[in-house]
């Protein structure tokens, strides 16, 4: 059975035509699907019945289930908790209220169930990777959000940030296929849209290929190669000169600004020394830094960087020129799903 949701616009005309029936309804169900997020093709009141047959015959609109919405204090972070073919996923929405800068609901969703990357700081890395999700089930966790924020206040996903479980090039097809869809049919623009990676060189040269306009988020965590494979065994086979020239070749395709996330460590990688080797790969090329507070996890000797180490690294950078912000941490009760989203939105 095919899966509709995980169909772009094309696809979908692809298929009505394909089995006799006009291209047209082909986008009337792209509409219903991804731009209306209707579900029941009972309900998709201007398809004709003989197209709806044959949609019941030989599609699904293969839906997650959700298992549980667990919300912080004040609400400004939810994570929904849902399961794909027995996949159990986490997704969490961060609301920002006018009062803190700008009304945006942010989703961070996942591209994996489990990861193969072996990030030392993460919980997610700890099972290795089981699957990866498609791009319906990329798709469905903002269906989920949405559904929620309608009927709560009457607003929708108005960025995506691809940071939740998963290393999203390592699943390259179906994440550039459900950024499509995001942009297109739910109306979030490319700039709204970051993707997050550990620094998959052919994957980064690909994505720069493309030529959009989203951000790209680089995890760095250390600018010494020695201590990068320590926390990120990927840097093994990618190492720094690798990564470095991959970004820059990312720079001058898509004239996009690359941000280097950077997780602090209490006297892991937060020192005077540390910040001046960052300070030293990145300057004069443009980055931007988020300085993330690198959240504890359990069974490793990782804690949290202090606030004054925070602004003494920032402060560093900022000496350098290098545009730095450190990042608003969110969601204190709500537990994230991969070890950047724990960093950046749990514990402060
Ligand atoms: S931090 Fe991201 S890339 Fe690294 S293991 Fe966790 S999910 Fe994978």
């Amino acid at each position: 059975m095919i899966d509709l949701l995980s169909l772009a616009q094309q696809d979908m005309e692809a298929l009505a035509t394909a089995n006799g029936f006009p291209k047209f309804r082909g986008k009337q169900l792209y509409e219903w699907c991804h731009k209306k997020e209707i579900f029941d093709y009972g309900a998709m009141t201007n398809l004709s019945r003989d197209f709806i047959a044959f949609l019941k015959a030989n599609t699904v609109i293969n839906r997650g289930e959700l298992l549980t919405v667990t919300s912080s204090g004040k609400e400004d972070a939810l994570k929904f908790l849902l399961r794909f073919d027995g996949a159990l996923i986490e997704t969490v929405l961060m609301r920002y209220h006018p009062k803190s800068g700008g009304e945006r609901n942010t989703l961070c969703i996942s591209t994996q169930a489990g990861c193969a990357m072996g990030c030392k700081f993460c919980a997610t890395a700890k099972n290795g990777l089981s699957r990866n999700l498609t791009t319906g089930e990329i798709i469905d966790q903002v269906n989920f959000a949405n559904a929620y924020l309608r009927q709560n206040n009457g607003e929708s996903v108005s960025n995506v940030v691809y940071m939740g479980m998963g290393e999203p090039l390592a699943n390259y097809d179906a994440v550039w296929k459900s950024i499509g869809i995001l942009n297109d049919a739910k109306n979030i623009g490319m700039r709204r849209i970051t993707v997050s990676t550990c620094g998959l060189v052919p994957a980064i040269d690909r994505l720069a290929e493309e030529r959009s306009q989203l951000t790209l988020a680089v995890s760095l965590h250390s600018a010494n190669d020695a201590l990068r494979r320590q926390l990120m065994p990927i840097a093994k086979k990618y190492p720094l000169p690798q990564l470095m020239e991959a970004l820059n070749r990312y720079m001058a395709m898509t004239k996009r600004r690359v941000t280097i996330e950077y997780a602090l460590f209490d006297r892991v990688n937060d020192g005077e020394k540390d910040a001046r080797e960052l300070a030293l790969l990145l300057k004069r090329q443009g980055f931007h830094v988020n300085l993330i507070p690198g959240n504890p996890v359990a069974e490793t000797d990782l804690k949290t960087s202090s606030k004054q180490h925070i602004a003494a690294f920032a402060a560093v950078l900022k000496e350098h020129n290098i545009e730095t912000s450190i990042r608003e941490s969110r969601g204190q009760d709500v537990e994230g799903a991969c070890g950047q989203l724990r960093a950046k939105y749990t514990n402060s």
